[in-house]
């Protein structure tokens, strides 16, 4: 009998044995949490117009290597993932605001407690009193870094290099060169002499933000011989979230092609997308993202500037734009209370909202990706086709374009 208890027991403790192996939880030593964390491409889809592609630029941004808080390679990343195609880092040309930071932060540690001494590399700043301070530090430097970055990640992102001069905003203002092959030989203390060099090199000078602590309703005397001169190329006529309407009138006079930037100097990330919209950019309408192709539709004035959901450029490029962008369709007629109604479907293919008003009291808005069908009263025993005012859009003296969409079969 105690031989059989002793089985039993024995038993007992062999079966809970096993049961409690299987059971064990095997604990990770890490655990990652949101396995899809991969950043996300923003995709903005916009319409070929007149056989050219759309390509989505940003030619005004500023890195550490200026005034800007982010690293040339954090430029290329959020280019690529705020949806770019392109992208020009320009940082100033006459002053480095972090410099001195970061003599300090790389000086030799001293434990006894010494002060630090750092070689102060030589700011370029002009110095009040008009004295050249002259270049002593490496321009190209920033483009390098950021074009060795972009290999590692092998974004097919255009990156074109550039530099903005900076001078008395007051008498002259700040000019973004583009398209450089040299950027520390484009310095004069002559700004004229600089603009110059930048042509010299092939470049291309956009005149920025036109209305920073000047109005721009009259050019300054240096600007009028600057202008006079053809050493502009094309005005920044939306700078951030500031656009200029008056500056529309001044390009299509003098032939300038218009860009719309950011000039960001902080991470775009909590700038534009936060508040529902793309980074302000420039579309660029080009066969190919190369740099030959974007340079050639920068001097034929292919483009429109992008805002807070609002376009900005020559009425040809704003109505040729909506109408690749959005599809109509004829829906028939209808009869109420005794008035006739035409309808059309309006399909928007495009990543763009627009404002249509057909009427004081007409409007709709378009979303991305969504079709409305509208209603328009017949006048007069004659039809209505499908004709609006484009209200997020702004053409020369601060007008809205009218289109009026071909009827798609
Ligand atoms: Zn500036
Ligand atoms: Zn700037």
């Amino acid at each position: 009998m105690k031989k059989i208890l002793l089985i039993l027991c024995f038993a007992t403790i062999g079966v809970f044995g096993v049961y409690a192996q299987k059971t064990e939880k095997k604990i990770p030593d890490t655990h990652s949490t949101c396995n899809e964390q991969r950043y996300r491409r923003t995709e903005i889809i916009l319409p070929q117009v007149n056989g050219y592609n759309c390509y989505k630029a940003d030619l005004h941004v500023h890195t550490i290597y200026s005034d800007g808080d982010v690293t040339p390679r954090q430029r290329v990343h959020e280019a690529w993932y705020d949806g770019l195609d392109i992208i020009a880092i320009t940082d100033h040309l006459e002053s480095r605001k972090y410099e001195k930071f970061m003599l300090k932060a790389h000086a030799p540690y001293n434990p006894d407690g010494k002060a630090y001494k750092y070689h102060h590399a030589g700011s370029v700043r002009l110095m009040k009193d008009g004295t050249d301070a002259g270049i002593r530090c490496d321009f190209n430097a920033t483009f390098a870094e950021a074009e060795n970055y972009l290999k590692t990640t092998g974004f097919p992102l255009l990156l074109i290099k550039g530099s903005e001069i900076s001078r008395n905003p007051f008498e002259m203002g700040h000019f973004n060169a583009l398209f450089l092959k040299d950027v520390n030989a484009i310095y004069n203390i002559d700004a004229k002499e600089t603009l110059r060099n930048v042509h010299k090199q092939g470049g291309l000078v956009i005149h920025n933000h036109p209305g920073y602590r000047r109005n721009t309703t009259d050019k300054s005397e240096w600007q009028a011989e600057v202008y006079a001169e053809k050493l502009f190329d094309g005005v920044e006529i939306v700078n951030g979230t500031k656009f200029y309407p008056k500056m529309i009138r001044r390009c299509v006079e003098e032939n300038l092609f218009m860009i719309g930037a950011t000039d960001t100097h902080r991470p775009t990330s909590g700038q534009f997308k936060d508040f529902g919209f793309f980074r302000t950019m420039t579309i660029i309408f080009a066969k190919e993202n190369t740099e030959e192709t974007i340079k050639e539709a920068l001097l034929q004035r292919r483009t429109i500037a992008y805002s807070g959901g609002e376009l900005m450029g020559e009425e040809k490029w704003l109505t040729d734009f909506i109408k690749a962008a959005v599809v109509c369709k004829d829906m028939g007629v209808s009869k109420k209370k005794g008035s006739t109604y035409h309808k059309y479907a309006l399909i928007n293919k495009s990543s763009i909202s627009y404002s249509l008003r057909w009427g004081k009291a007409v409007s709709c808005k378009l979303d991305p990706f969504e079709s409305v069908v509208v209603e328009m009263l017949e006048k007069d025993g004659v039809k209505r086709g499908p004709s609006f005012t484009v209200e997020n859009m702004w053409h020369i003296d601060y007008q809205h374009p009218q289109v009026t969409f071909p009827i798609s079969k």
